[in-house]
């Protein structure tokens, strides 16, 4: 099973300040590649970078704000120039609203799309330009893109189905052309920062109508992160993966 091992490889961490972005960024380090964490909140990425380290792994920071695109091109480049590669880019970073629709701002929907959707993008861009020996690209979508959350989230779940377009067009473009797989995950429901604004109602419904009858462990995310991210899925391009105790079945 050396194939699960990214070892000799960099990939790059959006979001990695918090939550999945911190369990992703060690799960890569655990398997072997070297690590390049981005988030706004820089002066929090050490404490990550910590992680990647007791995994035996090196990493660089750098202050990123996925909505401008000129942030995407140097964390890119932070990769490069640091670790003269890059091969792997989880695209996490994300902020989330419950706000009902007739009450939404263009403002408040304007800015979750530019972070979700529009900071995929600038980052798959410049990723694609760097990496010169084709690599794996990895959006972190959620259940939200794929069926209604039961409370009002018409930018969270626009911007994340918009996610999962994006995943597939990238990968017709980019798979053969380019030999850069695009994959996407789907999760269900883990605790976070983003995850902890929810009512505990709102929990409740989620164990009530998950066939798992709980939420997910991070682990349980960062295995399916891995198996995208390396060569244990070079045949697997375009998809979406839900890992949600079975929330969306069909
Ligand atoms: P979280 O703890 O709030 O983490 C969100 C991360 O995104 C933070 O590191 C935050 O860092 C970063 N971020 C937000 N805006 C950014 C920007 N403009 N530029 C760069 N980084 C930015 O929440 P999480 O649950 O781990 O979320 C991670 C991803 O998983 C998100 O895309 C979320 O939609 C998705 N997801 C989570 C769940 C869940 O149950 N937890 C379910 C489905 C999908 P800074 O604030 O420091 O920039």
């Amino acid at each position: 099973m050396d194939r699960f091992r990214l070892d000799g490889k960099v990939a790059v961490v959006t979001g990695a300040s918090s939550g999945l972005g911190v369990s992703f960024a060690r799960a890569l380090a655990e398997a072997g590649a070297d690590v390049v964490l981005g988030a706004r909140r820089v002066e929090r990425l050490p404490e990550t970078g910590a992680l990647v380290e007791k995994a035996g792994r090196r990493y660089a920071a750098r202050a990123t704000d996925v909505s401008r695109p000129e942030d995407c091109e140097a964390l890119i480049a932070t990769a490069v120039e640091t670790f003269g590669r890059v091969d792997v880019l989880v695209n996490n970073a994300g902020v989330g609203t419950a706000v009902p629709a007739t009450r939404e701002t263009p403002e408040q929907f304007r800015s979750v799309v530019d972070v979700n959707l529009m900071g995929s993008y600038w980052m798959a861009q410049a990723f694609a330009r760097a990496a010169k020996n084709g690599g794996a690209i990895v959006n972190i979508s959620s259940v939200i893109g794929l069926r209604p959350g039961g409370i009002p989230q018409a930018a969270y779940a626009s911007s994340k189905a918009g996610v999962i377009g994006l995943t597939r067009d990238l990968a017709a473009q980019w798979t053969g052309r380019k030999g850069i797989r695009v994959n996407c995950i789907a999760p269900g429901f883990f605790a976070s920062e983003m995850s902890d604004q929810l009512e505990p109602a709102t929990f409740e419904m989620i164990k009530a109508l998950a066939p798992a009858g709980r939420l997910g462990e991070h682990e349980e995310l960062a295995a399916t992160l891995v198996w995208l991210a390396s060569d244990a899925s070079s045949y697997v391009t375009g998809v979406t993966v839900p890992v949600d105790g079975g929330l969306v079945m069909p």
